[in-house]
């Protein structure tokens, strides 16, 4: 072994490198942040070759002063913080002096700097650790830095770096977390001569979404906000039926910085809990912005990972804030009409309040309708009373669910049948009641109306809206009701469950039925009794009496399915929520099935009820709505008619 020895610089540097400078996408992440430490209003990057051969970030920021020039690339050097007191409360992206000396250890680097006072631009070039003085160069006010043949002094890192393709595609990743926190910056990228980004400065977020994953995804992003208790949270959020298969689409800023958190990644996650089909992952762009003391950004080199001193306060809020705003009306996705501009509000959503309704009376009743149900549903016993079809109470006694279909007698509901307005729904014994009398009984709110609604094709319901017309998948909204309501009731016990005449016997394999006896408590839990009758038989004595609608094989098989498609072991709450959406999905009306009218109203009246009665479980939205404005651009009733010639006037050709 050699004698203890100190290393010299450049190995030191490009030790501390192998950290933080890993692709030419790292390169690209440190430069953009110290134009934008230098308050850059714009800022410029050319590449070449994915940046193997050329990155250059130019901006106009302040500069740096010709004497402090050379100090910029040297290891441990930075004017952004000077104390450990600093170390407390960084507002800079950077703070640790090593990004540029890091570089310029692994590749060829030229710096062109100008301070607004000085008359000339100071240049200074580090090449394998050689230095050369720094001389007076031409240039504009700002800096500019230039990174040659990355990884020329380190050949094992090079031998690393991918395909131009998924080089660039790192790079725009690092480009698009840069963007998305700063979108008043004008961002220029241009790779190989060629333009790629052109991002004209904004005061909105929603723009750079747009440019970086389509105007589609950005338009139907919704806003949500809380201001307590541990910071300020801004930040766009997908509807569920726009989650997608990784979380590739999960931003997270705090304080201007993009960082992964594990524990915020979480608390959105569960956010969505019940809004998304197995492993989907929502789509989310949020904004954090905590005293700078309260966060701990020394913690990983690339600062990707942060220590927060309010993690759980800040878990809860972001955990209400968008789950408030998932459960909030108007999460209901527009018809998008050819030819028809979106509105300006852009969501692709109905407006959720008055306030970002805009003008329309018709409009402020209907969120006031909808905020009534929000606080009706607040009420968990009201809510409790409320969901389901109608006669639970009953339905215990053994009195048929109002909404049990089966062997129901009755024409289809067509286009020509007469429109449902009236409003009543049948109590158990099947008498119709008014929905008034019923509501009042539980909460003082008024329930919403069901509205005028036909049955087409057997599988839509069309209604009328103040503000235009829904359509509503029966299936998909019956099945998020039930699932609703199912996991209500779980909340306060097992289901009530009815033994059945002659068990429903499954053959399975022997892994279906270890997941049976594994999961045997949570089956019962929901009211279905599962026993072994054989080594590879087993039957179901009992089920539900709410999934009436619903055959006991196929829920089991469903929910078996499921159980031996997951991974990782479920965690209870997860099979219980998976058997609820099984359950719903085969208890629901299917599309084909006529309804009769009460059931089409009792159906509507109950979209309002369902808490999340804009997508069903699996994340597909239960219902459209198809704007009156929408319509009416449509026919051209906005636009002045062309003036019809009178018989004496001279026509125009
Ligand atoms: P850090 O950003 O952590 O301070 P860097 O190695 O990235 O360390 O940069 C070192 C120093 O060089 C910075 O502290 C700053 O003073 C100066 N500097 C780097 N880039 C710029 C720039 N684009 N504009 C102005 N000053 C810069
Ligand atoms: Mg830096």
């Amino acid at each position: 072994m050699a004698a203890i020895h100190i290393l010299p610089e450049q190995l030191v540097n490009q030790i501390a490198a192998g950290e933080v400078i890993e692709r030419p996408a790292s390169v690209v992440k440190e430069l953009l942040e110290n134009a934008v430490d230098a308050q850059a209003a714009r800022v410029t990057l050319e590449l070449e070759e994915a940046g193997k051969k050329l990155i250059r970030v130019s901006d106009d920021g302040g500069g740096i002063p010709a004497a402090e020039a050379p100090l910029a690339l040297a290891s441990h050097a930075t004017n952004k913080i000077a104390s450990t007191e600093d170390l407390e409360g960084i507002t800079t992206l950077g703070f640790r002096g090593e990004a540029l000396a890091s570089i310029a250890s692994v590749a060829d680097v030229r710096l062109v700097t100008r301070t607004a006072d000085a008359l000339e631009a100071t240049e200074v070039a580090v090449s394998g650790s050689q230095a050369a003085p720094p001389r007076p160069t031409g240039g504009p006010v700002g800096t500019s830095v230039e990174v040659r043949n990355l990884f020329r002094y380190v050949p094992a890192r090079r031998k690393f770096l991918k395909t131009d393709a998924t080089e660039m595609g790192h790079i725009t990743e690092q480009v698009a977390r840069v963007a998305l926190a700063y979108p008043a910056v004008h961002l220029t990228v241009t790779h190989n001569g060629r333009a790629v980004y052109e991002l004209p400065p904004s005061d909105s977020v929603r723009a750079r979404v747009g440019a970086f994953f389509g105007s589609d995804l950005a338009d139907a992003l919704v806003e949500a906000a809380s201001e307590e208790p541990a910071g300020r949270l801004w930040g766009l959020i997908g509807p569920p039926h726009l989650a997608r298969a990784t979380t590739a689409a999960q931003y997270l800023f705090i304080n201007g910085r993009y960082v992964r958190d594990r524990g915020l990644l979480h608390a959105l996650r569960e956010a969505y809990r019940g809004l998304l089909e197995g492993a989907r992952q929502p789509v989310a762009f949020l904004f954090l912005t905590v005293p700078p003391d309260r966060v701990d950004v020394n913690v990983h080199p690339t600062k990707i990972e942060v220590r927060l001193r309010d993690a759980h306060l800040l878990y809860g809020q972001v955990l209400a804030a968008v789950r408030e705003k998932l459960l909030g009306p108007g999460l209901t996705p527009h018809v998008a009409v050819p030819g028809v501009a979106p509105a300006a509000d852009a969501t692709g959503l109905v407006p959720p309040g008055a306030a970002e309704a805009g003008p329309g009376e018709a409009l402020d009743h209907e969120s006031r309708v909808r905020q009534a149900v929000a606080d009706f549903l607040r009420s968990p016993q009201a809510a409790q009373a409320r969901l389901g079809f109608s006669g639970r109470e009953s339905a215990a006694r053994g009195a048929p669910p109002s909404f049990n279909r089966a062997g129901a007698e009755h024409p289809p509901y067509t286009a020509d049948a007469p429109v449902v307005g009236a409003r009543h729904a049948e109590d158990s014994t099947g008498r119709a009641v008014p929905l008034e009398s019923e509501a009042e009984t539980v909460s003082q709110h008024a329930p919403p109306p069901a509205p005028r609604a036909i049955q087409i094709h057997n599988t839509y319901l069309v209604a009328e809206t103040p503000d235009g017309i829904l359509i509503v998948d029966q299936h998909a909204l019956h099945e998020r009701v039930l699932f609703e309501e199912i996991m209500a009731r779980l909340e306060a016990g097992p289901l009530e469950s009815q033994r059945l005449l002659l068990p429903v016997v499954l053959a399975l394999s022997d892994r279906e039925m270890a997941a049976v006896e594994t999961h045997r408590e949570a089956l019962a839990r929901l009211g279905i009794d599962v026993e072994r009758m054989g080594p590879r038989d087993a039957g179901i004595q009992a089920f539900p009496m709410l999934l009436e609608r619903a055959d006991p094989a196929s829920t089991l098989r469903d929910f078996l399915a499921w159980v031996l498609a997951t991974e990782s072991p479920p965690t209870a709450r997860q099979v219980l929520e998976n058997l609820a959406h099984v359950a719903a999905c085969r208890a629901a009306v299917k599309a084909g099935d006529p309804l009769k009218a009460e059931e089409i109203e009792a159906l509507l009246a109950h979209r309002e009820a369902a808490r999340m009665a804009s997508t069903c479980p699996h994340g597909r939205p239960t219902a459209l709505v198809l704007r009156k404005s929408d319509l009416e651009k449509q026919f051209g009733r906005n636009y002045a008619a062309p003036r019809a010639a009178k018989a004496d006037e001279p026509l125009p050709f």
